[in-house]
């Protein structure tokens, strides 16, 4: 390749750190200035350029552009600094993007699929540039974050959560697939505004959602085969649970807003308890909100309890109560209840309001997963506190201003007793002359070790006892030290070592369950899964 076409690949560009001897050997003498930058000096001027941005967007268009012209550059830089920047590359400022994605649209990132190759799925797939892919993220718009229907726009989410796959799980970019499929929205904002990139017409629904949903189903697996990890992100939930229910028994797949979730607040619990005392048999669980977070942190853990003390998952659900728009979760609703809420109405008669539900069933962990800002108001807190030593209590809807109530909140209305993390990250609180340090129940703990541990052992499906060794590896990571500031999550600095830990302890229960097909099985699997990950280190090109 000629010099100027080098420069050009933001796989293979570096930017000024080319050398004198592959100036001469590449033809790229005089297409760049004299001087040559080592990466740690571009890294260092980038990052100036970003902290001189204050708008958080953008920050974001930066990365993106970056990503766009040198991407070693870019992922060192998310390595590097990952506290500071997943905020912008993901969850808030990717939210922001997504919904100005129109009016920021440069050039496209990942692959558009719409209702208008139908029955030409496969042969769209083709035109992708990489052929070796890996994992998939996947989105159809309608519940992007807590913001809603975004419909062709959401493609900001599978991008900012791949790159997360490379960052923070080691997985090797070009193996990472973002994917939009465009089946209309009913966003009326969008569908008005000129600039709007997506298909001009309200979704397709039933059987013409679920018919083009499965064609690129198959398409997927033919084209790529039995490995590939195709993860869902973002349906709403009448389709997330019905699209994980009918596919996991035949692709690699996995939910992060149903499991992923799950997933890492099981752990965060699990550590938690190590604070507060007893085993998760020995408490009762209370959720505001019985969507795909709620119940699907509710199966887990359920389905958790029923494995450490042998007793039916049927049973084992009985200690975990969920309150919906509607009110508390119980037996006189079922015929109205949606699937999925159905196993969790339990016999009580009806309760309307969270306070009284709270004071009803005397929860010792209280988790917030209804998308509604401000919901654990000072009584809800004080009740809590009431009967419990060390309330645990979790707000973790999105974004900051969605969270059930604040860590301050938290804090001080349980007299510096509560055991709290949230979605959204909040600042350490003195209280009393003492300083907590809240946890983030993020998503970003998860999924990217979860899904090397995947794609590192040739695993071809997800089983629930993966979800659980991912939970497990990650609660163990929390240190003594952690844990005196009132942490239930590890610190993101050293994610990438989390992430190994999960992926090898994934890849375990996938070896032993015999789903997976690299063989043979590396011995040691911490060791395989550093092996594995990516390194944004520049390259030698001589
Ligand atoms: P979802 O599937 O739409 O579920 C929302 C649930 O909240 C539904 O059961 C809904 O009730 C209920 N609800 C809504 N308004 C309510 C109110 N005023 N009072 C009581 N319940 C109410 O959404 P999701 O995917 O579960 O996400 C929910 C929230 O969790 C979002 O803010 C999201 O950002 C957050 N989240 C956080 C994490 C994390 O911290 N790691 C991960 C995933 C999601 P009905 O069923 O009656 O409509
Ligand atoms: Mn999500």
């Amino acid at each position: 390749a000629s010099g100027y076409t080098l420069l050009r690949d933001p796989h293979h560009n570096k930017g000024l750190a080319f050398s004198e001897k592959e100036r001469d050997a590449h033809y790229i003498r005089g297409l760049l200035p004299p001087s040559i930058l080592t990466q740690e000096l571009q890294e260092k001027k980038v990052m100036q350029n970003l902290r001189s941005y204050d708008v958080p967007l953008h920050r974001y268009v930066a990365m993106m552009d970056l990503q766009e012209r040198n991407e070693r550059l870019f992922f060192k830089l998310l390595i590097d600094n990952v506290e500071e920047l997943l905020p912008i590359v993901y969850t808030p400022v990717v939210g922001e993007a997504c919904q100005k994605y129109g009016n920021v649209f440069r050039r496209p990132q990942g692959l558009f699929i719409s209702l208008k190759e139908k029955g030409r799925i496969l042969e769209v797939l083709k035109n992708w540039p990489e052929k070796n892919i890996q994992v998939i993220v996947v989105t159809d718009g309608e519940r992007i974050l807590g913001l809603g229907d975004l419909g062709c726009q959401g493609m900001g989410i599978p991008v900012g959560k791949l790159s997360l796959y490379t960052a923070l799980g080691g997985v090797r970019p070009s193996a990472c697939l973002p994917i939009t499929l465009d089946v209309g929205t009913n966003n009326q904002k969008l569908l008005d505004n000129e600039f709007y990139i997506g298909l001009r017409q309200k979704r397709a629904r039933g059987q013409e959602y679920y018919d083009f949903l499965h064609e690129f189903m198959c398409a997927v697996k033919q084209n790529y085969g039995e490995k590939i990890l195709i993860q869902f992100e973002d349906f709403a939930n009448h389709s997330a649970f019905e699209l994980l229910a009918k596919y996991r028994t035949t692709h690699l797949v996995f939910n992060d807003d149903i499991q992923g979730t799950a997933v890492v607040v099981l752990a965060g619990v699990v550590s938690a308890l190590k604070l507060v005392g007893g085993t998760l048999a020995d408490h009762t669980f209370l959720f505001l909100g019985a969507g795909e977070a709620g119940t699907g942190i509710a199966e887990l853990i359920a389905l958790e309890i029923s494995k450490k003390t042998n007793t039916p998952v049927e049973e084992t659900r009985k200690k975990i109560w969920l309150v919906d728009s509607k009110g508390l979760v119980v037996s006189s609703r079922v015929e109205s209840l949606q699937h999925f809420k159905q196993p969790w109405a339990h016999d009580h008669e009806p309760v309307k309001e969270l306070l009284d539900a709270v004071k009803a069933i005397k929860p010792t962990v209280l988790i917030g997963t209804s998308g509604v800002g401000k919901t654990f108001t000072k009584e809800v807190i004080e009740a809590m506190a009431s009967f419990n030593k060390k309330p645990v209590i979790l707000a973790l809807s999105n974004p900051t201003s969605q969270s059930e109530c604040t860590a301050e909140e938290a804090y001080t209305w349980s007299e510096g007793r509560a055991i709290f993390a949230s979605g959204s990250p909040f600042d350490p609180v003195e209280y009393n002359g003492k300083v907590f340090v809240p946890g983030q129940s993020n998503n970003a703990y998860i999924f990217p070790g979860l899904g090397l541990g995947l794609i590192m052992s040739g695993t071809i499906r997800v089983h629930e006892d993966m979800l659980l060794a991912a939970s497990e590896a990650l609660a163990a990571q929390v240190t003594e030290e952690n844990y005196e500031k009132g942490l239930i999550f590890p610190p993101f600095t050293s994610i990438r070592n989390i992430s190994a830990q999960i992926a090898a302890n994934v890849a375990a229960k996938s070896y032993e369950l015999g789903l997976a097909t690299h063989l043979p099985r590396p011995r040691n699997l911490i060791k395989f899964a550093e092996s594995c990950m990516y390194s944004p280190i520049y390259r030698n090109y001589l």
